[in-house]
């Protein structure tokens, strides 16, 4: 399994990438949530530039990627799943569960951090929000969180399927989130105590400010129910509510690659991160 799990790593991950890209596009096509509101060829052309640049770059810079880094520490026998006797099936599950909680603490340390804030607002600049969206980050963004992967993976020692699940079910998920898509809304709340869905996602794509510094979760829902981070709608609903960011709402800059990649270098990163927050009534509770 480890093998194989090695030598097809990039056909199985490129194939479900592929399955979720068309079916997620075909549902937006079908029952979108929002209308649009810039032009979507451009706007696709330039995220899946952006995709498809830091896909080579992780590649050039870790070719073994998390998979590779994940039967390195099996064969070392390193991480916390290797030094106890803990049954294969326990072990994938404790594996992406532990992976999922990283990564959202991660979400909210680079809202919380203003120089991670600036690398992670190319990925909330988007003046609209769908599947593509949900692909786009600055390339030192993704080799942060490359490398805080590997970290994790040195310290957990999770089995070398669970690292190429975590990876499949993560960028499915991140797509299926950010999809401007309808469920019917008993499903979406069904759901939601499970997973996250894309109308829990959007409300993190909102412009305003306590709303962006919600739901952070990407995959399980818990994490944001368990630290209060948990917000259920947005305030001004799903079709009236402003997606992006407050001060960046130039196509030209936000939507276009060469506009993205300076994003995190202009500007002052001022009034939006944790630490600089305008307090009103409501948060002081
Ligand atoms: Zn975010």
């Amino acid at each position: 399994m480890e093998t194989f799990s090695q030598t097809h790593e990039v056909t199985i991950r490129l194939s479900f990438f592929i399955g979720t890209f068309v079916a997620m596009a075909a549902w937006e096509v079908l029952a979108p949530r929002r209308a649009l509101t810039v032009a979507k060829a451009a706007r696709w052309a330039n995220n899946l530039g952006l995709v498809a640049f830091n896909t080579l770059l992780s590649r050039l810079l870790f070719p073994a990627a998390a998979v590779g880094m994940a039967a390195f520490t099996t064969d070392q026998g390193w991480g916390l799943l290797n030094h106890f006797q803990v049954p294969p099936l326990v072990s994938v599950l404790i594996a992406v569960i532990g992976m999922d909680f990283v990564i959202w603490l991660q979400h909210v340390m680079v809202h919380a951090v203003p120089a991670l804030w600036r690398l992670h607002r190319v990925h909330h600049a988007d003046l609209d929000y769908d599947l593509t969206t949900g692909a786009r980050f600055h390339p030192i963004e993704i080799v942060l969180s490359m490398l805080i992967k590997f970290a994790t993976i040195m310290v957990l020692g999770p089995p070398v399927v669970a690292v190429l699940i975590f990876e499949v079910i993560l960028n499915g998920m991140a797509m299926f989130n950010h999809g401007n898509v309808c469920l019917p809304k008993r499903l979406d709340s069904l759901l939601r105590w499970m997973v996250v869905t894309p109308d829990m996602h959007r409300v993190h794509h909102s412009v305003e400010e306590d709303e962006a510094n919600s739901n952070f979760g990407f995959n399980l829902s818990c994490w944001d129910r368990l630290f209060g981070t948990y917000r259920d709608q947005p305030r001004g609903g799903h079709e009236g509510m402003t997606i992006g960011i407050h001060r960046y709402r130039d196509p030209k800059q936000v939507d276009r690659l060469p506009g993205m990649l300076v994003l995190p270098f202009i500007g002052r990163a001022h009034g939006y991160v944790i630490n600089r927050r305008n307090w009103s009534k409501d948060d002081e509770s």
